[in-house]
């Protein structure tokens, strides 16, 4: 083809398996790639708006926290947070890659189930679980179980307790603390504040613990009872963006983890949750975002566990005991994906706004008008390649970009800084593959969009939707 591919290759922070010509070489459906399949060929498959998911790069992203924690815990895992894209063949490759998933409703464990996971590789957290959700889970083989309420753990082990004889598997429970720390993300975002309504305060769980035990008649009943309780679960929030933090998380959970061992409770499974943001430019070539923060928050647990002597005699010395295990959802699979849409019309009502309609809408890809999330918006391909010869590319124009939904709030971009825009020209939006697909919904009783899935440089599934 002899394009040359620049804007999406320099710098570190870019987008693995994409490629996007200068500006006027998007012709044709040939300025974009996608794991080396050109547009064109998307484009033939007639479904706009699409979702264009490269599972490589899923793959990819899970290899790299998997292969990372490796090498500080052997007793490890990954969990993909499934509510961040829930699409069949992305939990098909996160299954493949030998992870595991986290799921937070009974709709997510029968979607994992369905999508090959082992009972046994599923993490159920949630922070208002039904009795027959958690129940149902555990019948079927559940591995891990994350509790938000002490009513619900005292619920669950009191089941556990019940029902010894008939169960084939008892889940490990993790307790999530709520951290009480502020930190810097979209308010609806954060999860371990003081005013949140995730996890369990510390002090609540040692007064309860202290007054639970004197129920039972002796320590060894209290014992039994607990015993499923083996781990503790942090999860602080989501598109995080500084580690400071996680150094005064972890000492939470050591102070938790010592209260627990000083009350005959054995913690040896630690959660950290996911919660790594991904910038706006997307995501680095070789993964170093993932792992710097796996290195920062593993090393950092070895070190300040030295403190902890008595832990020592549970985890070893360097904690090799210890079973640690990651949530991400966001960071695995949001530069995986673009969000493809087409122009309809344009309108410019002065100078200063100028409206570019597009087929796709809130309902589709909803986090700008949720979240107020900015994503990277880039014409992929111009449908009159005629026009690219007049050179009026240079000039530029604040578009607003915006959907078919009956409401102000419909919009995909505020500021898109764009050429000129004609009927089906083809817009892309980056980091579309988290919380995009998996929020949108049928307002105003839209289809939803569609979704093409490339793998190796092929199409290999397409869901209508
Ligand atoms: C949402 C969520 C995650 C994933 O968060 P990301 O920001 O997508 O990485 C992990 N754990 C829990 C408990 C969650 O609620």
């Amino acid at each position: 083809m002899g394009l040359i591919f620049i804007q999406l290759k320099k710098g570190k922070t870019m987008r693995p398996f994409f490629d996007l010509a200068k500006l006027t070489e998007r012709k044709i459906g040939h300025g974009f790639l996608i794991d080396n399949v050109p547009l064109s060929k998307i484009l033939e498959c007639n479904h706009s708006p699409v979702y264009v998911t490269s599972l490589n790069a899923v793959a990819e992203r899970v290899n790299i926290y998997q292969t990372t924690l490796k090498k500080y815990f052997k007793n490890n895992s990954i969990f993909y947070a499934m509510k961040a894209n829930f699409s069949n063949p992305i939990l098909k490759q996160v299954q493949e890659t030998t992870a595991g998933v986290d799921i937070v409703s009974i709709g997510e464990w029968r979607a994992a189930l369905k999508a090959g996971f082992s009972p046994q590789k599923i993490c159920f957290a949630g922070v208002g679980k039904k009795e027959e959700e958690w129940r149902e889970a555990i019948e079927g083989g559940l591995g891990y179980l994350n509790v938000e309420h002490l009513d619900e753990l005292k619920d669950i082990l009191n089941y556990i307790s019940d029902n010894i004889n008939k169960l084939k598997f008892i889940p490990v429970i993790s307790l999530r603390l709520n951290p009480c720390l502020e930190v810097k993300t979209h308010p609806h975002l954060k999860t371990g504040a003081l005013d949140s309504k995730f996890g369990i305060l510390f002090e609540h769980f040692e007064e309860w613990v202290i007054n639970i035990k004197q129920v039972f008649p002796n320590s060894q009943a209290f014992q039994e009872w607990i015993s499923p309780l083996k781990g503790i679960h942090v999860h602080v929030g989501s598109q995080l963006m500084e580690n400071k933090i996680f150094s005064l998380i972890i000492e939470k959970i050591l102070e938790c983890a010592s209260f627990m061992f000083e009350n005959n409770i054995k913690p040896y499974h630690i959660d950290l949750g996911g919660g790594l943001g991904v910038p706006y430019e997307g995501v680095s070539l070789d993964g170093t975002d993932i792992s710097v923060h796996v290195e920062f928050f593993c090393s950092t647990l070895i070190n300040l566990a030295k403190k902890y002597k008595k832990l020592h005699i549970l985890w070893g010395n360097q904690c090799e005991n210890l079973f640690v295990c990651f949530e991400p959802g966001r960071s695995i699979v949001a530069s995986s994906t673009v969000f493809l849409t087409k122009v309809l019309y344009t309108k410019h009502n002065s100078n200063d706004h100028n409206f570019c309609f597009v087929d796709g809408a809130m309902n589709d890809f909803p986090r700008p008008s949720i979240y107020n999330a900015k994503h990277q918006c880039e014409v992929v391909n111009f449908e009159n390649s005629e026009f690219l010869k007049q050179n009026s590319l240079r000039k530029k124009i604040h578009w607003q970009i915006v959907g078919p939904v009956c409401e102000s709030g419909d919009f995909l971009s505020k500021d898109a800084l764009l050429p000129k825009l004609f009927k089906n020209d083809v817009l892309a939006f980056f980091e579309a593959g988290a919380y995009c697909r998996s929020m949108a919904s049928h307002y105003n009783l839209r289809k939803l969009p569609a979704e093409i899935f490339i793998k190796n440089g092929k199409i290999i599934e397409i869901i209508e939707n």
